[in-house]
Parts: structure tokens; sequence; C-alpha cells
């Protein structure tokens, strides 16, 4: 018996899906949704050691984040990431991936996807691939076993390896996520690229955002994609192009690779004005912009009544309040973070 056994299907809303189209005239067809705050990891500018994470009472069950997520699929998104904490280790995940990939076999999301950290990759892969998931993010800030180990606190690289090997394996598309990091891999960087681009992977490259306390100043870490860029200039050959994979990345063509290489960069370049997503945390709270404190209340509405109409009215006046930006900076008189939740807590 399947996994999905374990899900009992959610009944769909009845009344007729208006796309949901905030203030700024923008569509919204990009959901991410964190299905756990916990993670294996506890990687440095992400969280703090001891972190504390939420009572499981406060958790939406899987159900709940089915019927969440299917009721914005009604209303227009077309592309659905699971996130985290880490998404792969909260308890019986797949059969939530398994009744979420329905949506794909209708035609009614474009992708299933995931960001994972690739720890529990290897186990999952394959299950990963039947159920629809085309590409994955893994998030790998070195290639160095030891460096790993301490930006992650613990993490064991070769179990990632082992996880994207197995991943590409099923015929997973993968792409590298790194958060850039001075004093830590500003000089590994370029070797990155080529082994990424020689294994076939993208790679994109992330500045930190100021989520969270982390126990340490950012300012220390902050490294500039706008100075990487000029860096990289001087030994490859960076060509812009259009290439979008509805996030907020901006890529190049290495063309001495031949790989693509994409840049998000919150905080030298604002990339609100093509925003196209929102986020719910695990507890079902909806932030409209990772980089601003609003938010709205979905579980209430999810656990008031088994219908959707009120999630659906929810969902609409959250949609209505999506601000045009985020308002980042770290510098070193701002060292408080600009938002106090972590990155582990709304998902990359
Ligand atoms: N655990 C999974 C992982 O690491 O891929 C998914 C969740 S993690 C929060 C998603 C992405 O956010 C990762 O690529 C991570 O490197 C990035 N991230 C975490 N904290 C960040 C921060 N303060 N600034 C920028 N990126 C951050
Ligand atoms: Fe965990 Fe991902 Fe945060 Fe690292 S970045 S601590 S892997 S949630």
């Amino acid at each position: 018996m399947s996994s999905a056994a374990h899900i009992k299907m959610p009944l769909e809303a009845k009344r007729p899906a208006a796309p949901l189209i905030d203030p700024f005239a923008r569509p919204i067809t990009y959901l991410r949704v964190s299905v756990t705050d916990r993670c294996d990891f506890r990687c440095v500018y992400c969280m703090a050691e001891d972190m504390e994470f939420l009572p499981k009472r406060d958790l939406l069950t899987l159900e709940e984040i089915d019927r969440l997520a299917s009721a914005f699929v009604e209303r227009g998104v077309r592309r659905l990431r699971l996130t985290g904490g880490e998404p792969l280790v909260r308890k019986n995940v797949m059969s939530l991936i398994r009744s979420l990939s329905r949506h794909i076999d209708n035609g009614a999301l474009d992708e299933l996807t995931l960001t994972t950290n690739g720890s529990q990759l290897a186990r999952f892969a394959d299950e990963l691939a039947e159920c629809g998931v085309r590409r994955l993010n893994v998030s790998i800030d070195t290639l160095d076993p030891d460096k790993f180990r301490a930006i992650t606190r613990w993490g064991d690289l070769g179990k990632v390896m082992d996880g994207i090997r197995a991943a590409q394996k099923a015929g997973i598309a993968i792409k590298l996520n790194a958060v850039a990091l001075r004093n830590f891999n500003e000089g590994e960087i370029p070797f990155m690229i080529e082994w990424a681009h020689g294994e076939g992977m993208d790679l994109t490259l992330i500045e930190t955002m100021p989520l969270g306390e982390i126990g340490e100043d950012r300012t220390d870490r902050y490294l500039p994609l706008s100075k990487v860029r000029r860096d990289l200039a001087a030994r490859f050959t960076l060509t812009d192009i259009s290439y979008q994979t509805g996030g907020p990345a901006r890529y190049v063509r290495v063309e001495e690779t031949g790989g693509r290489l994409g840049f998000i960069t919150p905080l030298t370049h604002n990339f609100c004005e093509s925003c196209n997503r929102v986020r719910v945390t695990c507890t079902g709270t909806l932030f409209m912009c990772l980089g601003q404190e609003d938010a709205a209340d979905l579980r209430g509405a999810l656990r008031a009544s088994e219908g959707n109409d009120l999630l659906h009215t929810a969902i609409e006046e959250a949609i209505s309040r999506k601000p045009k930006g985020h308002d980042f900076v770290i510098d070193r008189t701002t060292r408080a973070p600009a938002v106090s939740r972590h990155m582990s807590m709304t998902g990359g």
C-alpha cells in the first residue's frame, strides 16, 4: 500500500476560482510552504545552535497543508515549493508530496518541487521522482567536508553528495544553492561553479538576508554579490541570459563551462517588482513578503470549517495587502535583523 493512504483526500472548493492578483497587478502564481521549522542541520547564518522549535501541536497537519496548498492551486498558483526547516525530516512528508502530485497529474500545477539540504535525499529520491518532482534545489555552501561540517554545525557532506547522485540517477535536475559568505566560501566560488556545471547542475548564489537572531553579527559574513560578480568576471565570461525559473534569481551563462549561474540579490538589487510569490509557514501563517512582518493567519480559517470559503476569503484579504517590496538592509548601524523570524520559519 502506498504511503498516500495516510492522507485523506481533501474536499476541493466548489466556488469559482478567480486568480489572485495583488494591489500592484502582480498575479500570485508561486507558493512556498514550509512544512516544518525543524532541521537536522544548524547552518550558522540560518539558526542559532540552541534553536527552540515549535511544539508539534502548533503545526498544521499534513492534511491541512494539503488543503491549504490546494486552495492556492485552485486560485492560479502554478508552482509549489515545499521547504522548511528541512522538509524531508517532517514525519510522513512523502504522503503529503504524493497527495499533492495529483495537481501535477491533472495539469493544475506546472511544478512541484522542494528546497532541501540533501541529507535525506538518498532515501527519498526515487519516490520524489515518482511523484512528478522534476527539479530540486539543494543547498551546499562549500565542497570542503570540514568547512561543511563547520557551517552546518554537524552536517555530513558525503551524505548530501550521495543524495544528489541518487536524485540525478532518478532523473531529477538539481540546482545548487550557495549562500555567499565573506571569509568562508568567497575563494571557493569559482571551483564550485566548475564542479556544479561539470556535474550538469545550475548553481545559484544567495546573499545573506537579515532574518532572525543567530547569535552573531551578520555584517561579518555579508558578502555583496555585486562584488562576487565583479571578481568572477575577471576569470569567466558571464553573459546575461533571460532564463527564469519562476523564482527571484537572475541568470548568466558562464561561457567557459557552458553552465548557468544565478544570483539572488535581495540586498544589492531589489527584486520585488516582479514578485509573484507568497509563503506559508508550518503554522499556517501567510507572509505576503519575505522581508516584511505583515502576515495573515490561515490556520484559524482552515480549522473554522470543513469547507474552504473562509479560507479563500482570508487568502483574498491577505493578498490585497501584499506590499510593494521589502526593506532589507545590512550595515554596521543596522545590527538588528530586519525581520525577527528565521529563514527556517518561512523557508527559502
Ligand atoms: N533546509 C533546506 C535547505 O537548507 O535548503 C530548506 C530551508 S533553507 C531555510 C532554504 C535556503 O535558505 C537555503 O538555501 C539556505 O542556505 C537559505 N538561507 C537560510 N538562512 C538564510 C539567510 N539568513 N540569508 C540567506 N539565505 C538563507
Ligand atoms: Fe537547516 Fe536549511 Fe537552515 Fe541549514 S539553511 S539550518 S539546512 S533550514
